[in-house]
């Protein structure tokens, strides 16, 4: 697990900017809990975030790390129920394939 300090001070630079850089790829907040956040609720939920890791509460409110949806079907806000689209897209839904269920 990385430092408090560290964990801080991703969720500062998230905070500043969603986007990754280089390259402007849209970031997600992974919690304690596995649980995923987007942007605009790590803002609102900024100190109760900061509070959770400063105090080392086990209450899904602690930053693990922020990481890029790369591929795959979307995710979903586990606060606001927010589509988190990949970036990439989903390659099992492309057309032509999502035939198998019929
Ligand atoms: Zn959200």
């Amino acid at each position: 697990m990385k430092s408090k300090s560290k964990r801080i001070k991703i969720l500062d630079a998230f905070i500043d900017s969603e986007y990754a850089w280089p390259g402007g790829y849209r970031m997600l907040a992974l919690m304690d809990d596995g649980g995923v956040l987007c942007h605009s609720c790590t803002q609102k939920e900024y100190d109760n975030i900061e509070d959770s890791i400063k105090g080392g509460h086990r209450d899904g409110w602690g930053l693990q790390d922020v990481f890029v949806h790369w591929e795959g079907p979307p995710m979903y806000c586990d606060h606001c129920g927010k589509v988190l689209e990949s970036e990439y897209g989903d390659p099992d839904s492309g057309p032509g394939q999502q035939n198998n269920l019929y």
